[in-house]
């Protein structure tokens, strides 16, 4: 619960219709999964977020900042705490030759739209991915060989004291779907990357053929979080579920989807406790066959 003297001194901060009590996390997240948050509030800028988060800090109220909630699961309980969201209200994007600088909020797939529309190459394998420019460097995004980390050239970043900084490619230790952020008290407000001039028709081309293969390969119809676990070395995490017998696995309303076992699927009513029973019924099933640990991808809050 919010007191309200925080309620009070974040309205000093953004507008009152910015600010949501209560709000159901399942409604910010692509699982459609998630209790309510004490306190939602959608940031319009860095002014608002650098006051919000110096005024947060200070008085040592609990946050979480969330993108479009596309790697996420939040507990049934929700969230005690103040959700901040970077999301479409900060989403400029700006081309300088073969330099692109997008806002945090920007979707992917919009940036890679607005490559194309540039005639620029190397966000062609983005344009599927679901989240924004804000999550997909944190978590390093990547698919069909592309990754955040091969384009991403400087964030833009607050750091605990409302302060901005800048980090480059090196300073964010990209890894496997990770990188510096994960891990540190930072919050990206703006990423820059480098890309090449391309042929248009080309680039396009490469798009709608990584889209018909997500259709194609991807339980699309169905809310999810993506890939519930990482790749573990030298193996497909789907395929290691598939030959464990856990395709089509059921608890509640969560499901190890029939069309690709590297997702789990809200079938239409699965609570963050369902999803989190299958995901220890897989681990354990293929811990047990094949001796491997998978590890989830997925951000887990409040769980
Ligand atoms: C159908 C589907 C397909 C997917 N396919 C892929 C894929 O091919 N490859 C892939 O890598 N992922 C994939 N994902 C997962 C997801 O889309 C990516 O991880 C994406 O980058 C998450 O971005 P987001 O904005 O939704 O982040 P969120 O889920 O909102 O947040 C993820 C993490 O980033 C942090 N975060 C978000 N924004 C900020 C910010 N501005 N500053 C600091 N921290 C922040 C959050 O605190 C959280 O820890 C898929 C998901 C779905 C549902």
């Amino acid at each position: 619960m919010i007191s309200k003297a925080v309620l009070e001194a974040l309205q000093k901060f953004v507008p009152c219709e910015n600010i949501r009590l209560q709000e159901p996390m399942a409604d910010h997240t692509t699982f459609r999964i998630g209790g309510p948050a004490d306190c939602f509030v959608q940031l319009e800028n860095e002014k608002q977020l650098k006051d919000v988060r110096r005024y947060l800090e200070l008085a040592g109220v609990p946050f979480f900042v969330i993108g479009n909630g596309s790697n996420l699961l939040v507990s049934d309980s929700g969230y005690q705490g103040v959700v901040l969201q970077i999301g479409s209200e900060m989403s400029d994007i700006r081309v300088e030759g073969c330099r692109m600088v997008a806002k945090a909020g920007a979707s992917l797939a919009q940036t890679a739209r607005m490559a194309l529309k540039h005639g620029l190459t190397g966000l062609e394998f983005a344009s599927g991915i679901p989240g924004t420019v804000g999550g997909g460097v944190v978590m390093n995004a990547g698919a069909y060989g592309g990754e955040m980390c091969q384009v991403v050239t400087q964030v833009t970043v607050v750091n605990r004291d409302g302060e901005t900084m800048e980090l480059d490619n090196e300073t964010m230790e990209f890894g496997y779907r990770t990188s510096v952020i994960r891990h540190s008290a930072f919050i990206v407000t703006e990423v820059a990357f480098s890309l090449a001039h391309g042929d248009r028709d080309t680039i396009q081309a490469r798009m709608e053929e990584l889209a018909g293969r997500r259709r194609e390969k991807q339980p699309l119809e169905y809310p999810s979080a993506g890939s519930t676990f990482k790749r573990p070395e030298g193996h497909f995490a789907g395929q290691l579920i598939m030959e464990a017998g856990f395709r089509g696995f059921q608890k509640g309303g969560a499901r190890v989807s029939d069309k690709h076992c590297g997702f789990i699927i809200n079938t239409g009513n699965a609570t963050a406790r369902d999803v989190l029973d299958v995901i220890a019924s897989v681990q354990a099933g293929v811990k047990d066959k094949f001796h491997v640990d998978l590890e989830t991808e997925i951000v887990c809050l409040g769980v």
